[in-house]
């Protein structure tokens, strides 16, 4: 028996020794086998599930700006009625999208919450991205007063990547259309610059419908910035941006199924500060300890959420990041006290699909 199993051992070792051979010294195999690859590659569909209507949201990016080498920063795809829609567009957010084959054309618009660059660094390259797979139209972008001095930075910082595009790709014709190669913005200004919040809000998107609104939410001094609430056929998802806990925000997302909300845990945070701190690293102590004032924390967004009477609460924009499983105990102290069920920790990939029939909420996850 011990020396059969040398023998297929020996065997095995030959078969593989020669495959490996053919393979260096063969350029027509190595073809065959990329080409293989590429073809199983390139045949991927949408992992996003089209069979049924539903309301459904998938998290793009769910960190804070401390860098994590499993999460893009903030981005929310929100998909109703077949269409697409994305809130905020962090830095690595785009990779993700490509990575899960969104389909470019059904992505209706783009929504900032506001403008710090965890929120819109990858506003450039996700346009890009949807022009090279073939829209025919420029893309909206709708956000808060200063929208479309954002947008025009871009659409400038990119004029260079469009014109050498379009000149490689076109062929003459109307491949890669520079007249869509750009972004529209749609500024909100109900609310100006520097006023207090209350969580005014107007619908800012209404077709087909999907009703967008936007909430004024309180993440001063960056003012003004947004949550977004998304209405579709009686159901409804809220996505907060950055906030502090706000009774105006709670009254806006009264009635919604899901609330999307960024969380800090702000004890966490500040252990994280003193130790910056103590190895002299005061800058970075002093930025840690800063961002408690205005971000929500997990339990007041417990809070946020039973005030609302949503069914169900998500936390992204994670801080500080849970690189350790064993570290959502701590980062959920206080939590179960005040929202004992319907609390959910979100992840890259995440995607919560509202049935429309009301039935419960349901939680899977995206491949990659
Ligand atoms: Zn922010
Ligand atoms: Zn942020």
């Amino acid at each position: 028996m011990k020396k059969l199993l040398g023998w297929l051992v020996l065997c095995l070792g030959v078969v593989t020794f020669v495959a490996w051979l053919a393979f260096t010294l063969s350029p027509a195999l190595q073809d065959a086998v990329f080409a293989a690859g590429a073809r199983r590659q390139l045949a991927r569909q949408s992992q996003l599930p089209t069979s049924d209507d539903a309301l459904r949201v998938l998290l793009c990016g769910t960190s804070s700006p401390l860098p994590v080498r499993q999460s893009a920063k903030a981005c929310a795809l929100v998909v109703a009625g077949g269409r697409f829609f994305i809130v905020d567009i962090g830095p690595e957010s785009t990779k993700n999208l490509a990575i899960w084959r969104i389909p470019a054309t059904r992505v209706e618009a783009v929504f900032l919450t506001h403008f710090h660059s965890d929120h819109i660094g990858a506003l450039g390259d996700l346009n890009m991205q949807l022009w090279a797979q073939g829209r025919s139209r420029p893309l909206d972008v709708y956000g808060p007063t200063g929208v479309d001095r954002v947008v025009a930075g871009f659409n400038l910082a990119y004029s260079f990547d469009r014109d050498y595009r379009h000149a490689l790709h076109s062929h003459g014709g109307d491949m890669l259309p520079l007249a869509a190669a750009v972004m529209i913005p749609h500024p909100a200004d109900f609310v100006k610059p520097g006023d207090v919040p209350s969580g005014r809000t107007q619908v800012v998107y209404d077709q087909g419908g999907v009703v967008v609104t936007a909430i004024e939410a309180d993440h001063r001094p960056v003012s003004p910035a947004f949550a977004y609430r998304f209405d579709y056929k009686g159901h409804s998802v809220v996505i907060t941006g950055d906030t502090v806990f706000n009774a105006g925000l709670a009254r806006a997302a009264k009635g919604a199924d899901v609330l999307v909300s960024e969380a800090q845990a702000h004890h966490l945070q500040n252990v994280m500060a003193s130790e910056a701190a103590a190895i002299g690293q005061t800058t970075l102590a002093s930025v840690l300890k800063d961002t408690s004032r205005y971000h929500i924390s997990p339990v007041d967004a417990a809070r946020l959420a039973n005030q609302a009477g949503v069914r169900d609460l998500v936390y992204t924009h994670i801080a500080p990041p849970l690189v350790f499983g064993f570290l959502k105990t701590p980062w959920l102290r206080g939590v179960n006290e005040v929202r004992p069920h319907g609390v959910t920790i979100g992840r890259d990939g995440m995607l919560i699909t509202i049935p429309l029939d009301g039935s419960a909420v349901r939680f899977s996850q995206l491949d990659g």
